[in-house]
């Protein structure tokens, strides 16, 4: 090895170049990289390898694994003169140390966040625009993991954790979430508009939410805790109860 810093067309020196590998997952963040998974770089000298990661494109936190010629290192490695360095994914299901799973989802991921408190899982959701800095800190205070399709978001220092959401499609997110994550299952349990969590309601507590077709028909009901919303087997029940069953069905063959 022991490549020496090569200098520029000025006469600077230039820090040591290294060759970077990337997952074939990790791609779609390095268009440049994509005829042949990988390129070379030139970096400062002083950087860390998790600098020069994100520079290059890739949030740190779709980085499972940093290897230096096969040998893993920390994202506070600085990279020296003719490292070969391998990207990797997580592998999942990722853990998340230190904290019950729990997710942040910002403005865009309104349907899914839906999606996972129908199955229970503890979903927090932003349904206006607070801003990056307000979600970040957010993330932090409560130890959610951020999901979002925004990697400038995903950059913040200051997220508990996050990870990127690749698709636009509800159905492919929450499949993605569940198979990333593995978060435990709770179907029915909390109330998909607040993430409040549901209790056995009788008709009489909820008779004012109730139109007199519904209140005819039904007699078993759920009333979030939080904001009082009530809950029956009404018209979407049969979409909501495949979406139930496709995640516990797959959840299953994983174990
Ligand atoms: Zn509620």
């Amino acid at each position: 090895m022991g490549r020496q810093p090569g200098h520029d067309i000025l006469g600077r020196v230039n820090g040591p170049e290294i060759h970077v590998e990337f997952a074939p997952g990790l791609l779609l963040f390095v268009p440049r990289a994509r005829p042949t998974g990988a390129l070379r770089t030139t970096t400062d000298g002083v950087s860390t390898l998790g600098h020069v990661v994100e520079s290059l494109g890739v949030p740190l936190t779709e980085v499972g694994t940093l290897l230096v010629d096969g040998r893993e290192v920390p994202a506070g490695h600085v990279p020296a003169a003719g490292e070969s360095v391998t990207v990797r994914p997580y592998a999942h299901p990722q853990r998340v140390p230190g904290a019950p799973l729990r997710f942040l989802l910002d403005v865009h991921l309104g349907t899914l966040a839906r999606r996972l408190r129908l199955l229970g899982v503890d979903t927090a959701y932003e349904s206006t625009d607070i801003g990056d800095p307000a979600l970040a800190a957010r993330s932090a205070a409560e130890r959610r993991v951020m999901l979002s399709r925004d990697r400038g978001l995903l950059r913040r220092r200051e997220l508990w954790a996050g990870a990127f959401v690749y698709s636009t499609q509800p159905e492919e997110q929450l499949r993605y979430v569940l198979e990333r994550f593995d978060p435990e299952l709770r179907p029915w349990t909390r109330c998909t508009a607040c993430n409040g969590l549901l209790r056995e309601a009788v008709k009489e507590e909820v008779a004012d939410q109730l139109r007199s077709g519904t209140h005819r028909t039904y007699d078993v009901f759920a009333q979030c805790s939080d904001c009082g919303r009530a809950y029956w087997k009404g018209a979407h029940h049969e979409q909501l109860v495949a979406i139930v069953e496709r995640a516990v069905a797959s959840r299953s063959e994983r174990d």
